[in-house]
């Protein structure tokens, strides 16, 4: 994946995002302050659980705990009790810890930089650059499971997303975006924007104001992103190429998005995320392509399963021999039938001329 030019070519979806936000936005009382330690509070306790049991307990520490010298004054005990009900009692810890190394080291006052915060016990890589550019306009992305998802789905980014590589990638681009003159609302927006909008199952693509750009949309394959390592998603993707042959010519595709197939050719095709009836394939082929004739299939489709690392395709591949062309679109051309095989092909596209094709396998 050439990184730079995938960032490059998708416009910046930062203005966007932005807007979205401030149409948006659900009214958090940690986006009410610029408080280091409220902002620190908040952050613990959304790792630990939903925003809506979150504000309880957020509510709950600082009404016991108004400022970071009382709960450093805490008992362990005041601050378990506390704690009760999200589990996970070594955060409640750190938490307690932490609040004491700031009262005694910093006298109370937290480090301002997302490296010295990042010296506190239980703050990582994400809650440093939150309470950094929340409350120090510090210019650092924030990354957690809602931003990766955004960005890995924007550039259909093939890395898994919990590795290093897919990190770095995404990194960079977060690092493209952020707007320097105000890191605070980018990090909260694009932030909000994957816990609201392009959530984990079923997001709300057809009312997105980034689905022009977003790749994995584009791609159909929306769910498939993040990658996760180890865990492999295998989607069904159902792919109903037309191989279309108009006297001696075939009309091909340049497979143009990032993938694996970037690059080769094949065929148009209408891509689907369930099984169509034929019927309802030629329909919608028609009303893409408009194409105003009947269409009668003269030989059965070809159908064939292609695995991929993550994808199942259900592909099949129907030949019909046309009165006229229908016009290419960007990323295709007619040819002729005998320049086919100097083209790049995938395996799939391989096999079907190879073993299957009644049109282009009597080229040879
Ligand atoms: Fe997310 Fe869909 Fe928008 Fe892409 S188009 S960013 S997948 S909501």
């Amino acid at each position: 994946m050439n990184l730079w030019a995938n960032i490059a070519s998708l416009m910046s979806p930062t203005a966007a995002v932005i807007s979205w936000y401030q149409c948006n936005k659900r009214d958090l009382p940690w986006r009410f302050t610029r408080d280091p330690y409220s902002v620190w509070l908040s952050e613990v306790i959304l790792q630990q659980t939903r925003v809506n049991q979150g504000l309880e307990y957020y509510h709950r520490f600082l009404e016991l705990f108004p400022t970071v010298f009382d709960l450093a004054a805490a008992s362990e005990d005041e601050v378990l009790k506390a704690w009760q009900g999200l589990g996970y009692y070594s955060r409640a810890r750190n938490l307690h810890a932490t609040a004491k190394k700031v009262v005694e080291i910093y006298e109370g006052v937290f480090p301002t930089t997302s490296t010295d915060l990042k010296q506190l016990k239980g703050v990582g890589d994400y809650t440093a650059a939150a309470i950094a550019s929340f409350c120090f306009d510090e210019c650092e992305p924030v990354l957690d499971g809602n931003v990766q998802r955004v960005v890995a789905r924007l550039l259909a980014i093939e890395e898994p997303a919990d590795k290093p590589s897919g990190k770095a990638i995404i990194m960079a681009a977060l690092r493209e975006w952020i707007d320097c003159k105000n890191p605070a609302i980018f990090n909260q927006a694009i932030m909000e924007f994957g816990a609201l909008q392009c959530t984990p199952q079923n997001p709300r693509c057809e009312v997105c104001p980034l689905q022009a750009d977003c790749r994995a949309f584009a791609l159909k394959r929306t769910s498939e992103f993040p990658i996760k390592s180890g865990k492999v998603n295998v989607t069904d993707v159902w792919m109903y190429y037309f191989v279309l042959i108009h006297r001696g010519e075939v009309l091909v595709r340049q497979r143009v998005h990032s993938g694996i197939w970037k690059g080769l050719y094949d065929f148009p095709s209408i891509d689907s995320n369930k099984l169509m009836a034929m019927d309802e394939v030629l329909e919608h082929w028609c009303v893409e392509r408009k194409v105003n004739e009947p269409m009668a299939l003269r030989s059965a489709p070809t159908k064939l399963e292609h695995i991929l690392s993550h994808r199942r395709v259900h592909a099949t591949f129907i030949e019909l021999v046309v009165s006229k062309k229908i016009e290419a679109l960007e990323s295709e051309k007619w040819i002729q039938l005998e320049d086919f095989d100097t083209l790049g092909v995938s395996r799939l596209v391989d096999r079907y001329i190879q073993e299957h094709s009644q049109l282009l396998g009597r080229m040879e």
